[in-house]
Parts: C-alpha cells; structure tokens; sequence
C-alpha cells in the first residue's frame, strides 16, 4: 500500500453543494491537506475555492471524477453527493487507488457492498460514515447503553427540507444499534385502536423500534432518542445547528483512511476503534 508522508492530497465530490463547499473550506484550512481537485456538475468551470466563498484557488470545478483522476494525482475522495452518484464515484475513486471518504447518506447495501469489497480487495483504505458530527456519534453510543436498560424506545429525527432520504442514515444506524443492545429483548409497540392519520406512529424498524422524520426548513441535522420506563423517560438529543459540526470528523476521517487497508463502516470505529 502506498505511504502517503506529504500533504494528503483531496478531491471533493458534490463541490458546490452545502457539504462539499464546506469540506472545502476544512480542507483548506488543514495544513497536511491540500485540495487538488473538486467535482460537481453544477458548477462546473468555476474555481474551486470561489465556490467555497474563499479566494481563488486555481483548482477548477470539474463535471466528472474519471477525467479528473485521468490528469490528477490524488489520496483522499470525500463524497458529499447523492446517493445516486456516489456509487460510481467511489468505484472511480477506488481504480484509480483513491481512498474513498463517503458522507452521502441513502446508498443502499448492495452499493456499500460493492464500495467496501472493492476497497479491502485492493486492501485500500476506505470510510463510509452517515453522521461526521462527533456529537452524533457520542449520542448513538449512549443510546445503545440506556438501550439495555430501557426496551422501549422511539427515535424523532429532524433535518432540513432539502434532504433527499428519509429516514436518516443516522436514525437507522441508532435503531441497529439498538435493536443489537437489546439483544433478546423485544418490545411491543403500543398502537393507537384508531390511526385517523395513516403513519401518524412513524416508520416501524426492528424490534418494534419507531423513527419518525421530520423535515423542515430552518432545521440542518438533529435527533431526539427518547427511552421510556416505568414513571420516568430518558432523552438523548443531539443537535448539529451548522455544517461546520461535521467537519472535524471528515478531518480526522480524511488523515486515518490513508493509514487503513480496508473499509470502515461508521465514525465510531474511528473514534472507538
Ligand atoms: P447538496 O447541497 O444537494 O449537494 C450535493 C451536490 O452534489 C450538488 O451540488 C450536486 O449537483 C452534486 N452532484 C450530483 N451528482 C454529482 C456527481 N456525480 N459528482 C459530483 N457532484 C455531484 O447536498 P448536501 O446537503 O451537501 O448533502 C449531500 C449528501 O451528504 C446528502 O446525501 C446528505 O444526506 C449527506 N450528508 C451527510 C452528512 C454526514 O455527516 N455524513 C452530513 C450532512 C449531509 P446537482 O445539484 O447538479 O445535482
């Protein structure tokens, strides 16, 4: 596997987007990364750093990573697209032997599947991580901890109307986390004898574990675990009330994934091991 002992050299995925512009600006502000490359249909031909709000930077904006990769020697891919593009930019990234550092939410198994076989098969690096903010991180670990003691949960999730997937990536990792803590134990959600509104208790996961999705504008990014026992209730919230909160955790996950031979799954194992 190839050392990087330079400046860990990024490109950005979903560029203009409100994620990508701000990985951009983290990136920039890191003094072992440099950005080398930045992709996004939409702003295709501006410079990079203009996009971000910041001053040139003499990296274009370009409408497709294979091109890029084609001309530029890169360690690092952040993806902060949909979950229709991210995919095929990893599996670009990933032939091209750049590590992938996915963020965008909603890629379904098989996809994840195929990013991570591709990965440990060319015993590369690799992170996939549906929540950055370390916050959120910590939240899920408590839930999972009161989850012992507490079969009886529901999971409130609230994000800006832009999001494309619903529920969170977030919510269904809690849920799992969960549903695996309480091991044996299941709970019998209480039902309303009339549903006058269809959905009104939510989505139903495993176990009898309800998440219910908000989406409004205003909102970036929260989650409320709330945990119910006899005579009492145990809240667990977590708020990411800017995008800036998640950038600590690319950072870090963009200097441990050029140290990686394999794919990781989730900010935790990063943070927890
Ligand atoms: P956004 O503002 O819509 O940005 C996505 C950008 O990606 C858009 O500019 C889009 O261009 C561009 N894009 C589409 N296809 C592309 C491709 N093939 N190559 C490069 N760029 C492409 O969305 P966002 O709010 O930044 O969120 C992006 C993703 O990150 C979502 O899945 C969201 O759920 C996720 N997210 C994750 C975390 C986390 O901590 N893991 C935190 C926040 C958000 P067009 O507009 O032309 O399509």
């Amino acid at each position: 596997m190839e050392v990087v002992d330079a400046l860990i050299r990024v490109i950005v995925c979903g560029a203009s987007g409100r994620m990508g512009s701000e990985v951009i600006r983290a990136v920039c502000r890191e003094p072992d990364m440099e950005l080398v490359g930045a992709v996004d249909p939409a702003q295709a031909g501006s410079d990079a750093g203009v996009v971000a709000g910041l001053k040139p930077l003499g990296v274009p904006v370009v409408e497709d990573i294979g091109t890029l990769l084609g001309q530029t020697q890169a360690d690092v891919m952040v993806d902060f697209t949909t979950p229709h593009a991210a995919p095929g930019n990893a599996r670009t990234a990933i032939a091209y032997g750049v590590r992938p550092v996915i963020g965008t939410t909603g890629i379904n198994e098989a996809d994840q599947k195929e990013v991570e076989d591709l990965c440990n098969r060319r015993r590369l690096g690799g992170v996939i991580a549906p929540n950055f903010a370390i916050g959120a991180v910590l939240m899920m670990r408590f839930a999972a901890t009161a989850a012992k003691f507490f079969p009886a949960v529901e999971i409130i999730e609230l994000h800006h109307d832009g999001k494309l997937d619903a529920p969170s990536g977030t919510a269904l990792t809690t849920a799992e986390l969960i549903s695996r803590a309480r091991e044996t134990t299941t709970y019998e959600v209480a039902k309303p004898r009339v549903e006058k509104l269809a959905g009104v208790r939510g989505g139903e996961f495993l176990k009898g574990i309800r998440i219910h999705s908000v989406r409004l504008p205003g909102l970036v990014a929260h989650q409320e675990v709330i945990f119910g026992g006899d005579g009492q209730t145990l809240t667990i919230r977590h708020d990411s009330i800017s995008r800036a909160s998640f950038m600590p955790g690319v950072v870090l996950a963009i200097r441990r994934v050029v140290e990686l031979d394999h794919l990781v799954y989730g900010l935790d194992r990063l943070i927890f091991g």
